[in-house]
């Protein structure tokens, strides 16, 4: 039976990335869209309860900040009238992996450099400006509403901050109310089974600080940081330019490997990342915040494409799968759903294809950025994925490829636009790149980039 959807009225859970982008493409097909948000947002809000991560760097890879100019044209002038800065993925930074500086290349792959503060108002700023996008805020919502039958979800229960409830009707609800999404179990109590999941440990935790930023730091340098590698490494260091003159600086690790939220410790874990001259760096700066923490236990998928759901019900972002954040690819993927369900959007209006269309799309839209974490985290031997013969074969070559980032610099450039969702993986096994690994992989030389000087204030002689 078809059922075309009327298109009057759609619902968003969640005004933060994933909800305010599915915003924007829904607004293109819907009379009026609702986002509903638990938090009370004001414009100059800082940090709100509902995104504690919003504390921690957050990168916005290549591929994410095209779609999102691609879905707000000038959101990018916003940002960068706002302070963010913008730098070549590789030639603005001095990321190191195993004590050596990666190779000197400009990669042609452009970096924002913003807090997850700023991106996230430039972003509402620019969708709640769509005249048919409206926010209802300091509402959470509690239930789906459902037709008797329970196959069509015909809207949400909320509740508001005095204890009162009420339905907000709609003919398409959308979830992007993020990892603590509730949809498994509103769809339980209506009777249908959870979705599987896939679930990687990692039990990482990010500890940050926020430091003042000369410009002349580091020689103009917008990001210096470590790639850690996997599975002998188990420490990353970011440290990236915000705006304002600032720098986040944040240390993670992985199963454990923690840094503690005090001077002493923090500056002892950085002797531990494996470039000296992090912790001699971070000796230089001045603190203008003190430590925040974030704990993130596992990576976990909900596999919707594969279940039995009540039509007019869609989920995205975070709530459908979130990724270890050491990759930095959690608002990337929201965004590649959101140009996913766009595309479904044009192509049909029966409920039951576009849920089915949807979801397929979606899962192929996160299916890079999972196997990247997988093949990442699985190597570790914390992680008992039972990956197949091929996996593991790709695993090892992966970490051939991450030896030879430091020597040849278009193996960089291509690799930055795989981890930047720009290339597609296929790029690294072309034969002529295989034999550029391995080439760079049996001259193995010293370090092939001079070292930043790093006084506070003092511009780098090797710029
Ligand atoms: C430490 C850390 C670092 C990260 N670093 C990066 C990075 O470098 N790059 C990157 O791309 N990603 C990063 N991420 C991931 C990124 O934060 C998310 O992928 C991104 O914010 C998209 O999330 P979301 O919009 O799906 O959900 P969230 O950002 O979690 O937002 C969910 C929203 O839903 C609201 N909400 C929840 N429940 C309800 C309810 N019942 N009713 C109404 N509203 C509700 C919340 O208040 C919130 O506003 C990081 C994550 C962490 C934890």
């Amino acid at each position: 039976m078809s059922h075309t959807t009327a298109r009057n009225h759609a619902v968003v859970i969640g005004a933060s990335i994933a909800g305010l982008l599915a915003a924007r493409v829904l607004s293109e097909h819907y009379a009026r869209v609702t986002i509903v948000e638990r938090d009370v947002i004001g414009e100059d809000d800082l940090h709100r309860r509902g995104v504690p991560q919003g504390r921690q760097p957050h990168a916005l890879l290549s591929r994410g900040m095209r779609i999102l100019e691609d879905l707000h044209p000038g959101l990018g002038d916003d940002l960068r009238r706002e302070g963010a800065l913008t730098g070549d993925m590789t030639g603005a930074s001095r990321l190191s992996a195993g004590g050596e500086y990666l190779a000197a290349y400009e990669s042609g792959l452009p970096l924002l450099y913003a807090s997850r503060v700023l991106i996230e108002r430039c972003l509402r700023r620019r969708t709640l400006a769509l005249p048919n996008v409206t926010l209802l805020g300091g509402v959470a919502v509690r239930a789906f509403t459902t037709t008797p039958d329970r196959t069509e979800v015909t809207g949400l229960t909320y509740e508001r901050e005095d204890g009162a409830r009420a339905d907000l009707p709609a003919d398409l609800v959308l979830d992007a109310s993020g990892r603590g999404s509730r949809t498994p179990a509103w769809l339980e109590a209506l009777g249908y089974a959870r979705a599987q999941e896939s679930r990687i440990d990692v039990n990482v935790a990010y500890t940050s600080r926020i430091y003042r930023r000369h410009p002349e730091h580091l020689g103009g340098t917008l990001l210096l940081g470590t790639v850690p590698q996997q599975p002998m490494e188990r420490r990353v260091a970011i440290c990236t330019a915000l705006e304002g003159d600032r720098w986040h600086f944040a240390l993670a690790g992985w199963f454990g490997e923690h840094a503690p939220a005090d001077e002493e410790g923090f500056l002892e874990f950085a002797r531990g990342v494996g470039n000296d001259d992090i912790p001699a760096f971070l000796e230089t700066l001045e603190p203008l915040t003190d430590f925040t923490v974030h704990r993130y236990p596992a990576s976990v998928r909900r596999h919707y494409e594969r279940a039995r759901l009540p039509l007019r019900l869609l989920v995205l972002g975070d709530a459908m799968c979130s990724f270890n954040p050491t990759y930095g690819q959690g608002m990337t993927v929201a965004a590649l759903e959101a140009e996913a369900l766009r595309a479904v959007l044009r192509r049909t209006r029966d409920a039951a294809s576009l849920q089915r269309a949807y979801f397929r799309a979606a899962a192929k839209a996160l299916d890079l950025a999972w196997s990247l974490v997988s093949g990442g985290d699985g190597s570790y031997p914390e992680v008992d994925l039972r990956q197949p013969l091929a996996a593991r074969i790709t695993g090892r070559y992966f970490s051939l490829v991450q030896r030879a980032l430091k020597h040849d610099g278009r193996v960089l450039s291509e690799f930055m636009q795989v981890v930047h969702m720009v290339r597609s993986p296929l790029t690294l096994f072309e034969p002529s790149f295989v034999i550029r690994v391995l080439r760079a992989v049996r001259r193995e030389k010293p370090a092939t980039r001079a070292r930043p000087s790093i006084g506070a204030g003092q511009a780098s002689a090797t710029d």
